[in-house]
This record gives C-alpha cells, structure tokens and sequence, in this order.
C-alpha cells in the first residue's frame, strides 16, 4: 500500500476539489475490501446517493470523508432524515474516515467503521440552515464518533503506518454478529462492548462490569434490570467470540494485544 496521493490530471479550483480527488483515487488504488478482503473496491458513479464505493465480489458499500485534520468526536454527515431512513431499513454504508497531510499529499490515518456500529445513539441531528442559506432548512446529521466502541474503529493505516492487512480483516469480523441483532438489541450490545473497553485491562469481572450500572441505568431508563441485563449481554458476547470465559464470573477481551 503507497500512502502518496498521485498528481491529477485535471486542474481543479479549490484545494478541498483536489483532495477530494486525490482521496478518492487513493481509495481506487489502494485499499482492499475489509469485509472480503477483495484486493480492489470501486467506485460508484459519481454523486451517487448511496455511497462512494462498492465491494464487486461481496457487495459491501462504503462512504467516504475526507479532511485533513484528525477526525474528533463529530463527523458531519449528510441528511439526518436519510440517515434515519437507511439506519431503520439497515442499508446504510460502512463509512471509511481519511485524514491526510496536504504538505506530504499523503494519507495518515484511514479508518473504516463498520456498518454494524450505526445505531441511532450515533447519529445526532444538526439544527437547521438558516433562512438565508441556499438549502434554508434542511437538517444534516453528526456521527458521534465518541459513541462507537474502539472495536468499531478498524486502523487500516495508523499514524502514516499502513495496518497488516489479516489484522485489519480479523478485526472486522470480530463484530459482524451484531449485524444480525435488531436495533435496541444492538444498541444494549455495543453499549456492554463500550464499558467492558472503558475497564481498561483484558480480563475483568462482573464487579467490575457492574460498575456501569448507573450510566447503563440513565441510558435506558425503562429497563429496571440492568443487572440481569449485563449477565445476558456478556454472555451473548461470550457466545459470539467477542470475550473469552476465564473462570467463574472473569470474562478475558478478544484480541487486546492487537490494540
Ligand atoms: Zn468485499
């Protein structure tokens, strides 16, 4: 993987034009499907509603955004009712996130956040453009990026280091499970991988897990049994490869050493 943008052939009139052309050609040559590990992915046509780019052999669609600052907690993102609408009919895109250096022209950071992690809780609607605005009240949404579990951020390239590649398509497997889970199901999943990451160490036990009751509890105020609700959480992640079972009441993370 060459991490250098290649010079383009048309002259453009903006810089953020050019790294946008830049960025996407850099996609087109150089990064694998994640989900297949498909050596190329294309793009769709251009302006395409959709997303950016496709997996030929398995399908998969991703977005693509840009910029050259590192990416913090919100990333804009386009319509908040097509957001919502995709999110409840669950096709919406994986979103690929890349942050370049426009003195190096070369890429970063590139990330990709697995479909499986978009849940409402990530999705936070702007307030509307003002009356003034070309699009006066239209209304774009955030993603919280601070709300996706570390295992929902997949490195391909960290730190203008590229990610070894089977690292990169194990991490993503890890968590396809949660593709099958309806929506408040997911969100009570994604919610336990959060605190059982927030503990900080590989192996924990259910104390330790237990410590999050209260911020589980304001979470989901309806849900009188957050306790009972953990056990059945851990253990659904136990079942799916996501945590080990040590001993009696010691789960182990999957896969810390590689963060
Ligand atoms: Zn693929």
């Amino acid at each position: 993987m060459k991490l250098g943008f290649e010079e383009s052939q048309r002259p453009y009139t903006s810089p953020s034009q050019s790294a946008r052309a830049w960025t996407e050609r850099w996609v087109r040559d150089w990064v694998y499907c994640p989900n297949c590990g498909c050596p190329t992915i294309s793009p769709f046509p251009n302006n395409s509603p959709v997303a950016d780019f496709f997996c030929a052999v398995c399908k998969e669609e991703y977005e693509l955004k840009s910029q050259k600052s590192v990416f913090d907690n919100k990333v804009m993102d386009g319509s908040y009712r097509t957001k919502c609408e995709r999110l409840a009919a669950s096709n919406n895109p994986n979103l690929f996130l890349l942050n370049y250096d426009l003195k190096q022209l070369t890429v970063a950071n590139f990330l990709v956040v697995p479909k499986n992690f978009f849940v409402k809780e990530i999705i936070q609607e702007r307030k509307p453009l003002a009356p003034t605005a070309r699009r006066a009240g239209w209304i774009g949404s955030n993603i919280l990026l601070n709300e996706v579990p570390e295992s929902g951020k997949i490195f391909i390239v960290r730190g203008g280091q590229p990610e070894p590649k089977d690292s990169v398509l194990a991490k993503w497997q890890r968590t396809l499970f949660l593709r099958e889970q309806e929506q408040e199901a997911r969100g009570w999943l994604i919610e336990v991988m959060k605190c059982v990451e927030a503990i900080g160490r590989p192996e924990f036990n259910l104390d330790d897990v237990y410590a999050f009751e209260g911020r589980l509890g304001r979470l989901y105020p309806g849900n009188r049994n957050v306790r009972p609700k953990i056990r059945q959480q851990l253990q659904f992640l136990r079942d799916r490869g996501f945590l080990d079972f040590v001993s009696r009441g010691y789960h182990r993370l999957r896969g810390w050493k590689e963060r």
